[in-house]
């Protein structure tokens, strides 16, 4: 009986695709080569010495215990005309179908100078883990009157508020702990997520301590070089203390080798089902999707799974299944306590999910810091609620 459902990576979109899949009785196989698994949400909180990587840092016993049988090991290799998944120690699992929630990789092709040995002098600490500890320690090490150097992506990349909510809370720690330091944000773009509420906060809260270079200003990097810790501009060279540079992405190697990619690197789904649009029977959600109007976060990823997992279950059923809504809300922290958010509400429009005209919005602009702790703490509760569908 068709009901074998392969699933690869157990971060957000993964772990929790394959609960609902498992819920709903399906045969569920998770492939996920990491024994835990450390949450990128909040870790900005590590980097700035506010909280500790335990807080980030879950493991798959929960999954376990939910009858899913747990590959560890990482897919190298899937033949979408057999429906198999090859893993890196020669095993082949079947499937039915086929979800791929890969996440992001560094393209470490797309900035010159920096590739994946570069990142262990100038971090990137957009996964979570190592590189998060890396960059928390050469803050900590850096002296005061030091520069701290953050470069920021084109779209589309992994959390677009992420950059901004870093350089605030290490600005908070700049402020607390090195306040004749400076913080340089240079950015591929011209305009954020947030922006106006994140300016607003960097001028109250941390005033001639942070400064924003966009696209038009040159703040676009175009090369590094990691032994002097250089960033190149278009029109200028900036040499950081602490450079954080986080280059353009692209989803996993996994999903580009299994043909699910298309040219711009990510993976082009249909918004009802998330099945690929380039090889039926995968779906893929998450990061490495491309999702249309909705962001690449995990709040999006724990609801693409639910989605994913019901469509799944009616496909195998031969049902046709319903065109969803889906929901996200990105919360920030400015400084511990102090936080914004950002939310959407998405439908399938013209293949693609597009944003529902009038639903979702932004934190108030001028608004009280009892309305920025209220939020700070609806974040808290949001991680606790995402990890626990994911990881409990
Ligand atoms: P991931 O969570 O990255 O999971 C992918 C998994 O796939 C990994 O476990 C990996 O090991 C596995 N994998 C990869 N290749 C293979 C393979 N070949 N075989 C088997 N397994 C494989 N989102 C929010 O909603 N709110 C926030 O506040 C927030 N803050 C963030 C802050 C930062 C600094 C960053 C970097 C991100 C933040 N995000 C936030 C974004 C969020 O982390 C991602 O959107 C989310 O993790 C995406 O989930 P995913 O399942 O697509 O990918």
């Amino acid at each position: 009986t068709p009901g074998r459902v392969v699933v690869i990576g157990g971060g957000f979109g993964g772990a929790t695709c394959a609960r609902a899949l498992a819920a709903a009785g399906l045969n569920v196989t998770l492939v996920e080569p990491s024994g835990t698994y450390v949450a990128c949400p909040f870790s900005n909180a590590v980097i700035a010495g506010l909280r500790e990587m335990s807080a980030q840092t879950f493991t798959y016993d929960g999954l376990k215990g939910a009858g899913i049988t747990l590959a560890a090991r990482a897919a190298t290799a899937v033949d979408a005309d057999a429906r198999r998944v090859r893993l890196d120690d020669g095993t082949e699992l079947p499937y039915d179908r086929l979800v791929m929630a890969p996440g992001v990789d560094m393209n470490f092709e797309a900035l010159p100078g920096y590739d994946a040995s570069a990142a262990g002098l100038m971090p990137h600490a957009w996964k979570a883990g190592e590189q998060t500890l890396l960059l928390r320690r050469q803050l900590e090490t850096m002296k005061d009157g030091g520069t701290v150097i953050i470069s920021a992506p084109p779209n589309p990349f992994r959390c677009p508020p992420g950059p901004y909510e870093r350089a605030s809370l290490i600005a908070h720690y700049l402020k607390t702990h090195k306040p004749r330091s400076k913080l340089l944000i240079l950015d591929a773009k011209d305009a954020f997520s947030k922006q106006r509420l994140f300016t607003a906060a960097w001028a109250e809260l941390y005033p001639g301590l942070v400064e924003w270079v966009g696209l038009s200003g040159g703040g676009r990097v175009i090369e590094v070089d990691p032994v002097t810790r250089t960033l190149v501009t278009e029109f200028d060279r900036h040499t950081a203390d602490v450079a954080n540079i986080i280059p353009p992405q692209r989803a996993g190697a996994i999903a580009r080798q299994a043909g699910v990619a298309d040219a711009t690197g990510w993976c082009p789904i249909d918004p009802v089902t998330f099945e690929s649009r380039l090889r039926p029977g995968i779906h893929v959600i998450g990061d490495a999707a491309i999702a249309g109007a909705m962001p690449k976060s995990a709040f999006a990823a724990n609801g693409q799974a639910k989605v994913c997992a019901a469509a799944v279950v009616e496909l195998l059923a031969g049902r046709e299944p319903a065109p969803p809504k889906l929901v996200n809300t990105c919360y920030s922290l400015l400084a511990p306590g102090n936080a914004i958010s950002i939310a959407g509400v998405y439908q399938p429009k013209n293949g693609l999910l597009a944003d529902v005209e009038g639903a979702g919005g932004l934190s108030p602009q001028n608004a009280s810091s009892e309305v920025r702790a209220t939020e700070a703490a609806y974040a808290e509760a949001w991680f606790a609620t995402v990890t626990g569908e994911a990881f409990a």
